[in-house]
């Protein structure tokens, strides 16, 4: 944890006493236990975990997003199945891939890259994958899961923020939390979240009122927005912990460079805050590795109590 005691503020050159976050070790930490366990596993069965990737089209970011889980994968010692589409496929064939990767028993886990190209119904193709597979927890059952508090396979992204927070925090109950940004892959599931660890919530959004008050009342801030450094340095109460999911490539003094939606360097007097990159970022992957290791586990588990129920 860094603590940039000298760094400058614009609030009055007040010293920046706020921890950072860095989610960029705790991620590290994170896929080093996974590939303890997926070591294990290796050595004492014949099956490991494997992850499908399914991209269509050639959108530069998503096939750098692609490349990164492709080797991240690998590095934690799971099968790492890679599917490039032409940007033209039909919805048709795409949901022929899907139902393969679901009957597929070396997959454990789907990932359809989003966004898809406009021609096809990301909504229909994401209820296609076996909700079992789903390791982005974006498919309704899971979601619904979540809502009503049983296992699912919850979304990575608002997945490491909550880990993050506990790892910070370690008991959450009853404090406040604002969560701002209502997108079912991270706003909604990070409020579900955090209403299992007893937090009390408040979602915000495009159309919230006064939404520095809200945020002002905060113990917890997340945000996700995708707006550059919405969240301004007096929008948060002294000792508040802000995590920044935004993720925002702007040009500075004619240089390109990536801010979130918190204007960080105002946030001197939170307790906590998550920087852009290096915060939240990194988990996500992480999460989807441990999300990938969970749905292979479970599958096991349903595997040995059929062969059992067989007996
Ligand atoms: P989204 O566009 O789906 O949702 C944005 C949300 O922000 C909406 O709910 C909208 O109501 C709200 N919003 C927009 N303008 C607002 C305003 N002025 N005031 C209050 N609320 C406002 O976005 P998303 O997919 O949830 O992503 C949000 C940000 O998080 C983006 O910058 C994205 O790049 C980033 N992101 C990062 C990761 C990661 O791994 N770190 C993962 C997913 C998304």
């Amino acid at each position: 944890m860094a603590n940039m005691k000298d760094a400058h503020t614009p609030l009055g050159c007040l010293a920046f006493e706020a921890d950072i976050i860095d989610g960029k070790a705790f991620a590290a930490g994170l896929m080093a236990r996974v590939k303890t366990e997926v070591d294990e596993i290796r050595s004492t069965g014949d099956k490991v975990p494997g992850l499908a990737v399914v991209l269509v089209g050639e959108d530069p970011a998503s096939t750098v997003y692609v490349a990164s889980k492709r080797r991240e994968t690998q590095a934690a010692g799971m099968n790492s199945f890679e599917h490039r589409l032409p940007a033209t496929t039909s919805q048709d064939d795409l949901l022929t891939l899907v139902g393969q990767l679901n009957a597929d028993p070396t997959v454990h886990g789907i990932l359809v890259q989003l966004p898809l190209p406009s021609h096809l119904d990301a909504d229909a193709v994401i209820e296609a994958i076996d909700p079992a597979k789903d390791v982005d927890g974006f498919h309704i059952a899971n979601a619904g899961k979540l809502a009503v508090g049983q296992t699912a396979l919850v979304p990575c992204t608002p997945l490491g923020c909550i880990m993050l927070l506990k790892d910070r925090l370690d008991d959450l109950t009853g404090l406040h939390a604002v969560v701002v940004g209502r997108s079912n892959i991270v706003g909604k599931p990070m409020a579900q979240l955090l209403l299992q660890e007893d937090c009390t919530v408040t979602v915000a959004h495009r159309y919230s009122r006064d939404l520095p008050t809200l945020t002002r009342m905060a113990d917890i801030v997340v945000v996700a927005v995708g707006r550059p450094e919405m969240v301004r340095g007096d929008w948060i109460k002294p000792g508040a912990t802000v995590i920044d999911v935004g993720i925002n490539r702007v040009i500075q003094d004619g240089k390109s460079r990536l801010v979130g939606d918190v204007a960080f360097a105002e946030m001197g007097h939170a307790r906590a805050i998550t920087p852009v990159p290096g915060g939240v970022g990194p988990m996500t992957i992480g999460c989807l590795l441990s999300n990938t290791l969970e749905a292979f586990r479970r599958a096991q588990a349903r595997d040995a109590a059929a062969v059992k129920e067989n007996l």
